[in-house]
């Protein structure tokens, strides 16, 4: 067995299944191997009802009494019923899930977990999943695993293929250079299989630490690589640089000043630049990336800036083009929707356009450049492998593009130096002048209309925008959510005046685009939007934002969105609005008191604490699947293992399948 085999070459995976779970990006062996579990059930736990306490619970016990009721404030479908054991009885809820009602034969037991809690006056076990008692006794141990659902591969039958496939975990061999107390097989094991949840733990720390080391690794081979590659020396053009920034409509802060000289001071060594630009929400990266641009234009070069969406992309190419074009810079857009792309394609191959902005478009293969020198990529985690490995086969022969990468996802200082190894670092850490901070204010979802409403009113009235974040396209079960749809509804009818539209992940490219520029040219006041919105967007004249549900969303995300207002010279406020029954967590709370993106990111990290098991997945500018950033002890001591291991030489020539394996960590974390 190879764990780079066809997922189709293990035991039960047909080539139906296989299609499914390469359509969720499980292709190997080792994908299907390392995909865990989300979390575990512990069903040797379950407690009499007559015993239960608030928050995560199991019981076992027939149901009876299903009904179900329309609410009319949220407009949703509640299903009700009572779950018994021997020991009492005991209130369950469900959210438009109205199927529930039919689900369960009355003389049948089933495990119920959720969680139990008090709301609304009374306790109850919300949105509990359900499973006939016989049926997982028959299929698992006392801890049984949960797989993220892929397509029509549900939990269950992930579980299944897993269990098919136990006689090639043997067969795994270790990775890493030896790692005291435990082996790769046995951990993989354990992950899927493990009865305790102890063991499920030491299994996910260790793969956590593998994951550390692979990545740290790669960075520290990367730099050295680098250091070997040749790419053209831009010199340093002060006088034009000077001329720009004197025509820019404000002054550069301190931080764009620095960031841009170090940038320009690596450009101008023969070897390729590679730089991370970390900068809070609305600290103006842009600007120092269109600096960066010119500059490279000066020097004679093409410059390719990638964005991660047709919204951004036009809005880049919009704000750099227009900037860039007074100084004669050629700009161009190459998104999906581009016309007569051919025609500018051939613009791009024989150098007439200098800057060219746009989305995956410009990775096809028959975009070729006539001297890319520079390559820019905003909020760089959004770009795969591949597509970054083909960006880098577009420069000149012999020669390594620069590369500068964007990115608003703060990473803690104190975990910097090790994760991102390979990347120089510039901080923009420092708004622009001017700006007043976002006020932020925590809101109970039974205040909105007393608070939230006039405040619509009045920004709308003074001519500013608003946006309203919701965290569901339209009814979802899982979460007692109020939808875009719904909200939008509600919205219009509440604000006749006003024009309000909606946004959300669901749309076509071409559609998100129009509604977004819709917003930004101001012809929209009220934008009414899932977390599309999140990344980037920049409308100034926008001065309120307010998101529902916000203890549903990590303290990173709130921050990005929160930016997303604040960017002009109105005063801005942002409110959380907190659903019923719940009480702000230390998260909103620590939101109303800062503004500072790296700070909360400090903060994000000592609320979670180490060792957090299934914390939210890490999204940030790293690719973690097992790990977090909130691994510290695991990053550091990942961190001193590996710089043990690079003093020995041979260790390269010695572990093959780690090099092999660092090689997407490698392509990740650099292009040259
Ligand atoms: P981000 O770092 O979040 O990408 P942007 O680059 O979108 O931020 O900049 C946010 C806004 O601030 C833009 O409207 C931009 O034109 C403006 N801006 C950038 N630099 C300055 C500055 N030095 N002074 C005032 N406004 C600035
Ligand atoms: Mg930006």
């Amino acid at each position: 067995m190879n764990l780079l085999d066809s997922v189709e070459s293990l035991k039960g995976i047909g080539p139906k299944t296989a299609a499914t779970l390469q359509k969720f990006g499980i292709k190997t062996v080792r994908d299907f191997l390392y995909n865990l579990p989300r979390d575990y059930e512990n069903y040797q736990y379950y407690v009499p009802i007559a015993e239960i306490k608030p928050g995560k619970v199991v019981v076992r016990g027939k149901i009876s009494n299903l009904k179900n009721r329309n609410t009319t404030r949220r407009n949703l479908t509640i299903t009700e019923g009572v779950v018994t054991d021997a020991s009492g009885a005991l209130r369950v809820i469900w959210f438009n899930q109205k199927y529930r009602v039919n689900q369960f034969s009355a003389d049948k037991e089933y495990l119920f977990t959720g969680n139990y809690e008090f709301k609304n006056g009374r306790y109850q076990l919300t949105t509990p999943s359900a499973t006939l008692a016989p049926e997982i006794e028959a299929t698992s141990s006392d801890l049984a695993p949960i797989y993220v659902a892929h397509g029509s591969i549900k939990s269950l039958d992930y579980k299944r293929l897993i269990e098919n496939s136990k006689a090639i975990f043997n067969e795994i061999p270790d990775l890493l250079p030896s790692v005291p107390k435990n082996t790769r097989k046995n951990a993989l094991f354990d992950a899927h299989f493990a009865d305790t949840p102890e063991k499920a733990k030491t299994a996910r720390d260790y793969l956590a630490y593998e994951e550390l080391f692979e990545l740290i690794l790669a960075a520290k081979l990367n730099k050295k690589e680098n250091e070997k590659l040749k790419s053209d020396k831009i010199p340093i053009n002060l006088d034009k640089i000077k001329e720009f920034v004197a025509g820019l409509p404000f002054e550069l802060t301190g931080a764009q000043k620095k960031a841009s000289y170090e940038i320009f001071r690596d450009m101008e060594k023969g070897v390729p630049m590679n730089r991370l630009l970390q900068g809070d929400v609305g600290s103006g990266k842009t600007m120092v990336a269109a600096m960066a641009a010119y500059e490279a234009i000066l020097g004679g070069h093409q410059v390719a800036f990638l964005a991660p969406t047709a919204i951004l992309a036009t809005q880049h190419y919009e704000n750099i083009g227009r900037t860039l074009s007074k100084y004669g810079v050629k700009t161009a857009l190459l998104i999906g929707s581009t016309k007569n792309k051919d025609k500018l394609k051939k613009l791009i191959k024989d150098g007439t356009v200098n800057l060219i902005v746009g989305t995956h478009a410009l990775l096809t293969d028959d975009t070729e450049f006539s001297n890319l020198g520079l390559v820019i990529i905003d909020e760089q985690h959004r770009f795969g492998v591949e597509q970054r490995q083909k960006l880098l086969l577009k420069s000149p022969e012999g020669l390594a593009p620069h590369l500068l990468a964007m990115t608003a996802t703060p990473i803690p200082r104190s975990l910097q130096l090790t994760i991102f190894g390979d990347l120089d670092v510039s901080i923009l850490n420092e708004l622009p002048k001017g700006r007043q901070p976002i006020e932020t204010k925590i809101v109970p979802e039974l205040e909105i209309q007393e608070k939230i409403y006039p405040e619509i009113a009045k920004t709308t009235e003074n001519g500013q925008q608003v946006y309203w974040i919701c965290r569901t396209i339209d009814e979802d079960s899982r979460i007692e959510t109020i939808s875009v749809k719904k909200r939008y509804e509600k919205l219009k009818q509440l604000f006749p005046k006003c024009k309000v539209d909606f946004l959300h992940g669901r749309m076509k490219p071409a559609e998100k685009d129009e509604i977004m520029g819709r917003f930004a040219e101001g012809e929209v006041q009220i934008l009414v939007s899932t977390t599309v919105v999140e990344v980037g967007v920049d409308v100034p004249n926008a001065s309120l934002m307010i998101i529902e549900d916000a203890e549903g969303y990590g303290l990173a995300q709130l921050h990005q969105l929160r930016g997303r207002v604040g960017r002009g010279t109105v005063a801005s406020f942002c409110y959380l609005i907190t659903s019923e029954g719940t009480k702000p967590t230390k998260r909103l709370k620590e939101l109303e008191k800062s503004n500072d993106g790296f700070h909360l990111a400090e903060v994000d990290l000592s609320i979670r604490g180490p060792g957090e098991i299934y914390g939210a997945l890490q999204h940030g500018a790293l690719d973690l699947r097992i790990a977090t950033l909130a691994d510290t002890k695991l990053i550091h001591k990942a961190g001193e293992d590996v710089n043990a291991f690079l003093e020995n030489p041979d260790n390269m020539l010695k572990y093959k399948e780690l090099m092999a394996s660092i090689a997407r960590y490698q392509q990740i974390t650099t292009l040259n």
